[in-house]
């Protein structure tokens, strides 16, 4: 007996979930509806960020072909012998780190649907752990060097050239209104101490620069509270040996002279 012929909407799912599994070890809904097209991963970005509330209302296409193409996907998975986990997606916000959330009615079966990603068993238990590290990872913030000068999109502030802004749905915001205001300015260069530095601070973002010389964005440094820069300070000074630690003490020097550059903003230190 011949086996059942598949449907168009079969292929194009199988299609776009393995080509994700063979390039990330793993798949997930939103991967499949990216790959087939109904989902576009700028729209995912945005939703990651917080500039799109739910991500059930970017992806294209009927309920239906939707519901059926999850509904194909997941018969996949299983019959591949994929290992199903859930990650809680977080973004940076305001008050903290917020959950992000799929739909608008918030229902917990379509939660779970689109927080699973199904696992090759063949990555190894130290692999699985780093993704799901990664995928719960809040995306940080970036903070553009402006080459020209702005106006706040929400309090009208002037933000003069050379400062620092955030874009928020392709509107620049100053950072006492992107609540980023306030923090040290850490300039690259140092790996361990930008790394530490990071991990103890809530709020932090990386800030960047574009060059026209090079047409690209070149990271300039990170935005971390002070707090945390004093930690992550001390931290490199304990366990480095003495040449690492004049390595940090001129991080730190570094910092201050670029903290000046930060002060020019009105906004930066309120
Ligand atoms: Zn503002």
């Amino acid at each position: 007996m011949e086996a059942p012929s598949l449907t168009k909407l079969e292929e194009r799912v199988y299609r776009a979930a393995e080509a994700a599994l063979v390039h990330q070890h793993y798949v997930s809904a939103i991967d499949v509806l990216c790959g087939m097209g109904l989902l576009a991963s700028s729209a995912v970005d945005s939703w990651r960020k917080g500039r799109v509330e739910f991500l059930e209302s970017e992806i294209q296409g009927s309920p239906n072909k939707i519901s059926s193409s999850i509904a194909i996907f997941q018969r996949w998975a299983q019959e591949k012998g994929l290992k199903p986990s859930e990650a809680e997606y977080v973004r940076h916000a305001r008050s903290g780190t917020v959950p992000l959330q799929f739909s608008k009615s918030g229902d917990p079966q379509i939660e779970k649907v689109f927080r699973t990603h199904y696992v090759s068993p063949a990555l190894s238990e130290r692999k699985v752990q780093k993704l799901q590290e990664k995928l719960e990872k809040a995306p940080q913030p970036v903070v553009f060097l402006n080459l020209r000068e702005a106006e706040c999109s929400e309090c009208g502030a002037e933000i003069p050239q050379d400062s620092m802004l955030l874009m928020e749905a392709d509107q620049p915001l100053c950072l006492h209104c992107a609540r980023l205001d306030g923090l040290e300015f850490l300039p690259a260069g140092d790996t361990a101490l930008t790394r530490r530095a990071t991990k103890y601070s809530k709020r932090a973002a990386v800030v960047v620069r574009f060059s026209r010389a090079r047409k690209r964005y070149e990271r300039q440094g990170i935005l971390v509270e002070e707090t945390a820069l004093k930690k992550a300070e001390q931290d490199c000074v304990q366990d480095a040996g003495e040449r690492s630690a004049a390595r940090v003490r001129a991080a730190v020097q570094r910092a201050e002279q670029d903290r000046k550059l930060v002060a020019r903003m009105p906004y930066a230190l309120s």
